[in-house]
């Protein structure tokens, strides 16, 4: 017998879901009754400037009337910041982090002046101003009270990583690392102690996810979570990216840009069923 399938869909309250959530979440719901697996739900709250809990409400009604059902306790990653410091220490005791202090406005002044700044797919990575920083000035800077953010210092993690490190998505195949695509990424910010990339990656594996589906705008982030999942000697799930649900002018939904919300949709007098045709997944 195969190992039960077990897909999440891990949605951020910052605002109403919009249809391109509505679409994410019934493809990783139909997703998982296709394999006749586990369906989980995990809140990614972890910004406590934005996400609010009359957000996260609000999502799990539009979510319930969707007819969407997923298994309890919902996982709310700000409760498990424990879980994620363990993950932290392990990566630093391994040497593979550092503090960096710098600023937005100083990150970007060291891109415009650097003569050729490397990119990811991002943008501009970060130049690694404080990866060569001497320990002394670095305790100097903590005993004094700067907020410092914790890297990945992506040249060690890399070579502790190895070669040969794949990961397999079911619509582009199997995919070589690429384990300095996004450089020294962050993974504890300075006003929060853990990061997307480390959080997704820890209950990724805590959750015993074995399929990931998630939009095409997070593929290349997989490779940071493969490169984790190796330092961190955790299982790699199969990844699925999904297209964007654009408008009719080709432009990606998304909250921020007003995009339909589902309780206007809601508002309006349609019914789940036409949403699910509307989205092509009609039963
Ligand atoms: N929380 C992320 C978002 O709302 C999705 C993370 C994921 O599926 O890995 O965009």
């Amino acid at each position: 017998m195969s190992p039960t399938a077990v897909v999440r869909f891990a949605p951020s309250p910052t605002g109403l879901l919009h249809l391109g959530n509505a679409y994410s979440a019934l493809y990783s719901f139909e997703a998982a009754r296709h394999l006749d697996g586990r369906f989980l739900l995990r809140i990614e709250d972890i910004d406590g400037t934005r996400c609010r809990p009359e957000h996260e409400a609000a999502m799990l009604v539009d979510l319930a009337w969707l007819g969407l059902v997923w298994e309890q306790p919902v996982r709310r990653q700000s409760e498990h910041m424990a879980d994620y410091a363990v993950a932290l220490e392990s990566l630093t005791a391994a040497g593979l982090t550092y503090p960096c202090f710098c600023t937005r406005k100083q990150i970007a002044r060291e891109i415009a002046a650097a003569p050729s700044a490397p990119h990811g797919p991002d943008g501009a990575l970060y130049p690694g101003t404080c990866r060569g920083l001497p320990e002394g000035e670095r305790q100097d800077k903590i005993a004094g009270g700067v907020a410092y953010a914790v890297r990945l210092d992506s040249g060690r993690a890399a070579a502790q990583a190895g070669p040969g490190l794949l990961w397999h998505d079911r619509r582009r195949g199997v995919q070589a690392l690429q384990a300095g695509l996004h450089g020294d990424v962050v993974l504890a910010r300075k006003d929060t102690p853990t990061s997307y990339h480390l959080a997704v990656t820890v209950d990724d594996a805590l959750q015993g996810i074995t399929l990931v589906t998630r939009g095409a705008d997070l593929f290349a982030a997989s490779h940071v979570h493969r490169l984790l999942q190796a330092l961190l000697k955790l299982p790699t799930p199969e990844y699925d990216h999904h297209p964007l649900l654009r408008d009719d002018a080709g432009v990606r939904l998304a909250k921020r840009d007003g995009a339909v919300s589902l309780a206007q949709w809601r508002h309006d007098g349609h019914d789940p069923a036409q949403l699910r045709h509307v989205l092509g997944f009609a039963w």
